[in-house]
């Protein structure tokens, strides 16, 4: 019976390709409601300033891929049904009604996850909000800011930072609008984030704290973006970064456990032993992170387990590289639960902030600047996301 993949994004083909690694023999497909292309979505929000088309991010087409890994691959077909217990797919190709059914053996779901609804904005212009999750709204948000100068960006999380430092390196206007008063403020504490603030407003961003878009109506020139602090932005293309969420609902439909994610223990398996999950759509052992390294630790794992020695995956500290080049940040966020307060060196060349417990023992850290250097040495000394110790004691 064969492996089955639903999914092509990084987690889907890193599990296939480890797998591969492993197993040479056993049939195995993957099914994707996209074209199947092979890319690195992280280049989505770095991209611009260098020119890239859609078409140049793309490494591999699916029919490549589907040669390097000995597998088919369906693509343009989403998997509408999971029938667990006749081990059956439902599958529709996209524009047609007619559905299809195949077999597992096992089944991976590598779902990825979508961009929140947005909130409800008022005025004519409230369904031209552009978000970017993949090659194919990165090609149209690239079609319509052609000719175009002035990019407002609704959140300053970690996607919406690195598109303003992205889209002011690519020439544009950008005003960058958050409800919180400083940028990535989730996860750096103020001196850090006021830090990235003053780098990006230095290059020309305009940054509307602790506000949030009320209206946007259509104007003789481009759009008009009301805020509710009162703020008027008169702009071309509005593009929102406002966060992602699990793609948890055909799981759910089949009865699977989930939470924010589909809910996995550290073997990656959900609550039916024939079916695994991993990516940005699973929560693995209550841990959601919508990150790449996570991903690939449990890409090695999972093949290993599906090749019949079963692994647990370990997270260690995962520190991320915010891709603010114009002043790079890394990331190493305390677990929301973890008690402890920053402890913040600065100077003009950036902020050294570590998360520290009354025990002084690290658990997280954020860099700015210059202070990246000590990236290494603080993920070295820094608690695991995976600790059987509570981050309180
Ligand atoms: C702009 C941007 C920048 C980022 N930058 C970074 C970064 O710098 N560093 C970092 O670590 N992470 C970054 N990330 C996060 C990282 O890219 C993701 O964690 C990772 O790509 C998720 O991969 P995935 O395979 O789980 O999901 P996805 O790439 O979303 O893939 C999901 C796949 O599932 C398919 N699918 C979904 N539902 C169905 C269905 N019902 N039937 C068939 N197919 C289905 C989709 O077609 C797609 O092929 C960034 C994300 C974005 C959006």
């Amino acid at each position: 019976m064969p492996v089955v993949i639903i999914g092509t994004g990084l987690a889907g083909y890193n599990l296939a390709r480890e797998f591969r690694k492993l197993d040479s023999l056993t049939s195995l497909f993957l099914i994707s409601a996209d074209d199947g292309a092979f890319y690195s979505k992280p280049l989505l929000s770095a991209s611009f300033s260098h020119g890239k088309t859609a078409q140049q991010l793309c490494n591999s087409s699916s029919e490549e891929m589907s040669r390097e890994l000995y597998a088919e691959i369906l693509v343009h077909t989403r998997v509408i049904l999971i029938d667990r217990l006749n081990k059956t797919l439902t599958l529709q190709q996209e524009g047609s009604e007619h559905v299809s059914k195949i077999l597992y053996g096992r089944l991976i779901l590598a779902t990825g996850a979508k961009c929140r609804k947005l909130p409800h904005y008022e005025g004519d212009a409230h369904t031209d909000i552009f978000r970017i999750n993949n090659l194919r709204d990165y090609h149209r948000f690239r079609t319509a800011v052609t000719g175009r100068k002035r990019i407002t960006l609704l959140g300053a999380g970690l996607i919406g930072c690195e598109f303003a430092n992205d889209l002011i390196q690519a020439g544009f206007a950008v005003d960058l609008v958050d409800l919180q008063a400083w940028p990535l403020a989730t996860l750096l504490p103020e001196v850090a984030g006021r830090d990235l603030q003053h780098k990006l407003t230095n290059y020309g961003v305009r940054f509307h704290g602790e506000t949030s878009l009320k209206s946007i109506e259509r104007s003789n020139s481009g759009l008009c973006a009301q805020l509710h602090n009162g703020d008027k932005i008169e702009t071309d293309i509005v593009l929102a970064a406002l966060g992602l969420e699990a793609n948890i609902g055909l799981a759910n439909m089949a009865g699977l456990q989930v939470q924010r994610g589909i809910t996995v223990d550290r073997y990656l398996q959900t609550s039916d032993p024939a079916i695994y999950a991993l990516g940005d759509c699973a929560e693995v052992d209550g841990h959601q992170l919508f990150y790449v390294a996570p991903l690939i630790a449990c890409a090695r794992v999972l093949a290993q387990t599906l090749n019949g020695q079963p692994c647990k995956v370990h997270y260690g500290a995962i520190p991320v590289a915010v891709k603010t080049t114009l002043h790079p940040t890394t990331i190493c966020p305390p677990s929301p639960t973890a008690e402890g307060h920053w402890q913040v060196a600065h100077d003009s060349s950036g902020v050294r902030a570590e998360y520290r417990n009354r025990n002084g023992d690290l658990l997280g850290f954020a860099l700015t600047g210059n202070a990246i250097t000590h990236r290494d040495r603080l993920s070295s000394q820094c608690r695991p996301i995976m600790d059987d110790r509570s981050q309180a004691d």
